[in-house]
């Protein structure tokens, strides 16, 4: 799970950080106030004003911009709010932007680039960070990769000082420096946070060295473990729903576990194991599957007209392939799920449905005699097949 910037930096302010100060805003009078308030426009402060949209790349696409007044606190509100901001991480369809962060101004002498994360490979958390900051991240990393500097912190011992030590020597904060100091603060406050939020992430970019000499958190992503969620009611509570998928969260609701792809072939499915297998033969077959969905092993009739409901609803999707083992869910509860959600909504694309299992027999024989224009395959890579030259 996501949350937006200015949670982030609420989240992380109990942990003695350097972040500065904010407030959110849903209007441009109150972006005019919140800019008042931060003393803009008084001895040369300014403020920037932050589309709080959940993805990155905002600055380059129009959704992060310094003021000098609260009038023009105003003025770049009333132009950000509504607007939709397409970045590099939004797709082209981009998000809406309905709510701004209005900080305080900051002096920057040089942005850098620090990340926790979870490291599979070596069970540890990993730091990730780079001299390179700001808003070019992705290019250093493609093109210089030994600019990002790396760590591993196991997790059974801790955060070492020589990590720290280390970290510090190679973004070139020296040692015993004030500046040594306050990068151990802020590294030591930002994996306490992770720990104690049981993060997937936490990114900041950029962490700034502001003309001070100080250091300063100026950007913040955060992701949860969403398996952990359940020990922390309140991060749940942060959770924002215009942001998720309509589509999944439609899904979620009816205990379906869908997440949209950009592909054509929409897939039903039981059993991620299986969901998962279906999506790669369709690519091996040559074809791109359009979400994953897991109807889940007790699906009703209702369930599979809903998914077919969600499948349909993206545009994209050019025909679907319907791929389930009857187990403890049976092929004739699929099969007149599958004719009454053809009939209701009126199916104009291609369907192959390949059935296996328990009641298979019974399952066909309800898709054959429902008259509708059902291509019925005789195995996995058979309907892989089919449904990939029916798209084309
Ligand atoms: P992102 O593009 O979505 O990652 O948004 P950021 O919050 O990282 O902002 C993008 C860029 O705007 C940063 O890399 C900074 O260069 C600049 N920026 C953000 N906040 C401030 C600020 O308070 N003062 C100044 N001078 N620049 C800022
Ligand atoms: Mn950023």
């Amino acid at each position: 799970m996501n949350i937006h910037e200015y949670q982030a930096k609420e989240l992380l302010s109990r942990f003695g950080l350097s972040i500065p100060l904010g407030k959110l805003a849903y209007t441009a009078t109150e972006a005019e106030w919140a800019a008042r308030s931060l003393s803009c426009g008084k001895e040369g402060r300014v403020a920037v004003i932050k589309a709080q949209v959940h993805s990155g790349g905002r600055g380059k696409a129009g959704g992060v911009k310094l003021v000098k007044t609260p009038d023009e606190a105003y003025a770049a509100a009333e132009k950000m709010l509504g607007m939709t901001l397409v970045t590099n991480q939004t797709g082209p369809q981009g998000k809406k932007v309905n709510k701004l962060l209005v900080a305080e101004g900051c002096d920057i002498d040089k942005e850098y680039y620090f990340a926790l994360v979870v490291n599979r490979e070596t069970a540890s958390i990993g730091i990730m960070a780079s001299t390179e900051g700001g808003m070019d991240i992705e290019e250093v990393a493609e093109k210089h990769p030994e600019k990002i500097i790396t760590a591993d912190i196991d997790p059974t011992v801790g955060l070492h000082d020589f990590t720290i030590r280390k970290l510090s020597l190679a973004l070139g904060f020296g040692l015993g420096t004030p500046l040594a100091k306050d990068f151990a603060k802020t590294l030591k406050g930002l994996y306490q946070a992770f720990l104690e939020y049981d993060c997937s992430m936490v990114e900041i970019n950029p962490l700034v060295l502001t003309k001070k000499g100080t250091l300063a958190i100026l950007d913040c992503k955060m992701s949860f473990d969403e398996n952990a969620l359940f020990r922390h009611p309140n991060i749940a509570d942060l959770r924002d729903y215009e942001e998720d998928d309509a589509r999944e969260l439609e899904a979620s609701k009816y205990g379906l576990s869908y997440v949209s792809l950009e592909g054509n072939i929409g897939c039903l499915v039981n059993g991620a194991g299986l969901a998962m297998a279906t999506m790669d033969i369709i690519k091996q077959t040559g074809g791109q599957p359009a979400n994953f969905l897991d109807v889940g092993g007790g699906a009703s009739q209702e369930t599979v007209t809903q998914a077919f409901r969600i499948i349909l609803r993206d545009n994209a999707v050019k025909g679907i392939f319907v791929n389930i083992f009857g187990g403890i869910m049976k092929c004739d509860v699929i099969a007149n799920g599958i004719v009454a959600a053809a009939k209701e909504l009126g199916l104009k694309v291609p369907l192959v449905v390949r059935l296996e299992g328990t009641n298979v027999e019974l399952g066909k024989k309800i898709l054959s005699e429902s008259g509708l224009n059902i291509l019925s395959a005789s195995s996995m890579g058979d309907g892989a097949q089919k449904i990939v030259n029916a798209v084309k």
